[in-house]
């Protein structure tokens, strides 16, 4: 049976690290603050939110969040980022996603060219999240195969671009042999796909798509999705990712819980990017 690899505890290493460094800062007079926008009333959203401000508190930085509603006018969302920008009192800017109709994705530009050439930069926090799993966890990528399922600009890209990227890099990468599935890919396809995979990150959003069946027996299985699926005796809303989990649990070597794997990594991620950024920040 797999090791099932722990978010929740990883973050809280990450966590320990960050409230380290942000003590130190904090002695220079430089508390790391995180401001987040937050437009429209997206349910998930606000959850999120509401997770960033609590890991923020508990590490002993500043954090604040401004609430804008669905109908805000991108020439103002364009307003407030630049604002926050040059504010020197704030050290990380994130703009919760998804933005009703919006996309002011653009303002991760600079940050996506530096990922994909290889150079230091803040890294997506939820590809980060993976990418502190796996080397947390001592699994290797070196020559393996992976599978990233998803191709979203967000997750499954930043994900495939460090796993295949050279370990000797400014950034370094994982140098694995890395392959992409997405919703065109045809099911027989992404079967063969997985099969031949030593790690498979699913990040698709569709329960249940990654089962046993498929894998290689030892894979390590990092599960990437959120979906609420409704259980069928209690009625309850659950969360579920796009691992079967108790099935793949006896076959894989490692693998990722929803909850309690990637998310709470991805908030531990989201910590340690505005520590950076308050390292980072030009001092007056
Ligand atoms: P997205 O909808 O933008 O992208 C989904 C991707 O999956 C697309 O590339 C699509 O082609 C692919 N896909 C869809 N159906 C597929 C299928 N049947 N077979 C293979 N590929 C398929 O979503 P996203 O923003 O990339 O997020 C992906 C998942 O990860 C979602 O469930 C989301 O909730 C979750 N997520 C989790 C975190 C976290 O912190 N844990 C953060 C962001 C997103």
């Amino acid at each position: 049976a797999a090791t099932v690899v722990s978010g929740r505890e990883l973050a809280r290493q990450i966590h320990k690290e960050v409230q380290s460094d942000t003590a130190k800062l904090v002695a220079q007079g430089n508390r790391p603050h995180l401001s987040v926008i937050l437009v429209g009333d997206d349910h998930a959203s606000h959850t999120y939110m509401r997770n960033k401000a609590r890991a923020a508190s508990l590490l002993g930085m500043s954090s604040s969040t401004i609430f804008r509603p669905s109908s805000v006018s991108q020439e103002e969302m364009l307003e407030l980022i630049d604002k926050f920008n040059r504010d020197r009192s704030i050290s990380g800017l994130l703009v919760q996603l998804p933005l009703p109709e919006k996309d002011v994705d653009g303002f991760h530009i600079v940050n996506i060219g530096k990922l994909c050439l290889d150079q230091r930069c803040m890294v997506p926090a939820t590809a980060a999240a993976v990418w502190e799993i796996i080397r947390r966890t001592g699994i290797e990528t070196v020559g393996k195969n992976v599978l990233v399922v998803g191709h979203s600009k967000n997750v499954g890209m930043p994900i495939a671009m460090l796993l295949h990227s050279d370990r000797n890099h400014e950034r370094p990468g994982g140098d694995a042999t890395v392959v992409m599935a997405h919703r065109c890919t045809p099911l027989p396809r992404l079967k063969e796909l997985a099969s031949l995979a030593d790690i498979v990150i699913a990040a698709a959003g569709v329960p249940h798509l990654i089962t046993a069946d498929i894998l290689k027996e030892g894979a390590a299985v990092i599960d990437v999705g959120i979906n609420r699926l409704q259980d069928p005796v209690t009625g309850k809303l659950r969360l579920v990712g796009d691992v079967d989990f108790e099935a793949v649990k006896e076959k894989a070597g490692f693998i990722s819980p929803v909850p309690g794997g990637v998310g709470p990594m991805a908030v531990a991620m989201v910590m340690k990017n505005t520590v950076t950024a308050a390292k980072n920040a030009p001092t007056y």
